[in-house]
């Protein structure tokens, strides 16, 4: 018999359609979905109550959704520091070529402990580095996503540009066109799993069309839409990249997308920097969604992804950590500010992006660009229990105004409680479900190994 958790005295921003928010309300929880939520205190004569929380003092979100990642980073940040895209690859991709499934389980805990600790509750991770016998690294990643109790999916990746097919990544590194999709094909029929309360998916996703052949992105496309699953890759992040396709296929990357098959609904991107307004169109006319990753663009000096216009346009748009060898800080509630302020220093200046609208893009707009809009972000009767309680009556925020300008706006807020599927996975900031400090011993020692062996 499913029990209730009944939270009361909270300040709630639900992200419905109509942004609807409460002052002071409640939210009951009913194993795994929000049974109901309002203004005041919950309803009286709740059966199988397990838990009441006194809220007062917080502010109640759905969980956020990071919609771009690569986990296997997280043992190698730091590195690199002040290069451009292309250049960053090249000095990185000998030492990741050397990853190995230790190191990728310890990479994958640190990544999700770190976004789980602050607000994240649904998380992916695009990973299309498999050097030969290496393990099964797909299922390293899922089973740490599974233990930390994280709402997850995997964006199985590939390459298959070598450097000598002209392509950045070392030959060794990359797979072949049947292998990287016989084992995408694999992967999908594994663990993905397409049921309402699923806890892991898994999207089809080419790494870049710089790193891997016309061939694997029209046929992952193909592969797609036959297991009826997502596609995710990297796109129009850097000048150089737009280059890169001109020169290569005579065509910016939105054409070259479009051309293979990988505009759609069914379709997230990462970036989409350098965007005009006919690629906007097409996204728009589409439905192909964004996975939009302030901190990274500007670590590796990409530019200011158009989100204003994005969102006018009516593209689906989420918001992405990237990988942590470009954003050191692994933080998704952190991007919520940055994707404010930096869209801010772009065309539309003050009227770029208001903080309800950053705090949508964290939440809703990522559901929508990962597929389950139905299913998570936003808190409404029915829709899976995953929500975030941050503290908003301590030093940091206290003294600001109104709660999600507190949020958005203000340092990083304290989380008290996060709520994955009915389960709650933080308390004051610790995860419940894994012990962080043997995670860092773990994440330091898979580093030193790591750059040890690349080292030679
Ligand atoms: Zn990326």
């Amino acid at each position: 018999m499913a029990q209730r958790i009944v939270i009361e005295n909270a300040a709630i921003a639900t992200v419905d359609a109509a942004d609807t928010e409460h002052a002071t309300g409640h939210v009951v929880l009913h194993g795994n979905r929000i049974e109901s939520l309002g203004a005041g205190p919950a309803p009286e004569g709740l059966a199988d109550v397990a838990r009441r929380i006194d809220a007062t003092g917080h502010l109640v979100t759905p969980g956020l959704v990071n919609t771009h990642h690569h986990y296997y980073q997280w043992i190698t940040r730091g590195l690199a520091t002040d290069h451009n895209l292309f250049d960053w690859l090249v000095a990185l991709y000998p030492t990741w070529a050397r990853i190995d499934e230790p190191m990728v389980r310890a990479a994958a805990e640190g990544s999700l402990a770190m976004m789980a600790r602050g607000g994240v509750t649904t998380a992916m991770d695009h990973h299309y580095v498999f050097p030969r016998g290496t393990g099964d690294l797909s299922a390293a990643i899922i089973g740490a996503a599974r233990d930390l109790g994280v709402r997850f999916t995997l964006a199985r990746g590939s390459m298959d540009r070598g450097e000598s097919d002209g392509g950045l990544p070392p030959d060794f590194a990359v797979e072949s066109l049947d292998g990287a999709l016989t084992a995408t094909e694999e992967t999908v029929r594994r663990h993905h799993d397409p049921s309402f309360d699923a806890m892991t998916q898994v999207a089809v996703a080419p790494c870049s069309p710089f790193s891997v052949s016309t061939e694997l992105m029209r046929q992952g496309a193909e592969l797609a839409r036959r297991l009826g699953v997502r596609l995710h890759t990297h796109g129009s992040e850097t000048v150089e990249e737009e280059k890169f396709c001109h020169e290569l296929f005579g065509m910016g990357p939105t054409d070259y997308f479009e051309s293979t098959g990988w505009l759609g609904e069914d379709v997230w991107m990462a970036h989409c920097v350098h965007m005009n307004d006919s690629d906007i169109a097409a996204f728009a006319r589409t439905g192909t969604g964004v996975a939009h990753c302030p901190s990274s663009n500007a670590r590796l000096a990409a530019g200011i992804a158009r989100v204003p216009d994005l969102l006018a346009a009516g593209v689906p748009v989420g918001l992405g950590v990237d990988g942590t060898a470009s954003n050191e800080s692994g933080e998704l509630h952190t991007e919520l500010r940055n994707a404010l302020l930096i869209n801010r220093l772009g065309a539309h200046r003050e009227a770029a992006l208001n903080a309800r609208q950053a705090l949508r893009l964290g939440t809703y707009g990522g559901a929508q660009v990962l597929g389950r809009a139905r299913e998570i972000g936003s808190l409404e009767p029915g829709k899976l229990a995953d929500l975030v309680l941050w503290r908003m009556d301590t030093l940091a925020h206290a003294s600001i105004a109104d709660p999600v300008t507190a949020l958005v706006f203000g340092a990083a807020a304290p989380v008290t409680a996060s709520f994955v599927n009915g389960r709650q996975i933080v308390e004051n900031g610790r995860l419940l479900t894994a012990d962080e400090d043997e995670i860092a011993r773990s994440t330091r020692a898979e580093a030193r190994r790591l750059a040890e062996i690349a080292a030679g």
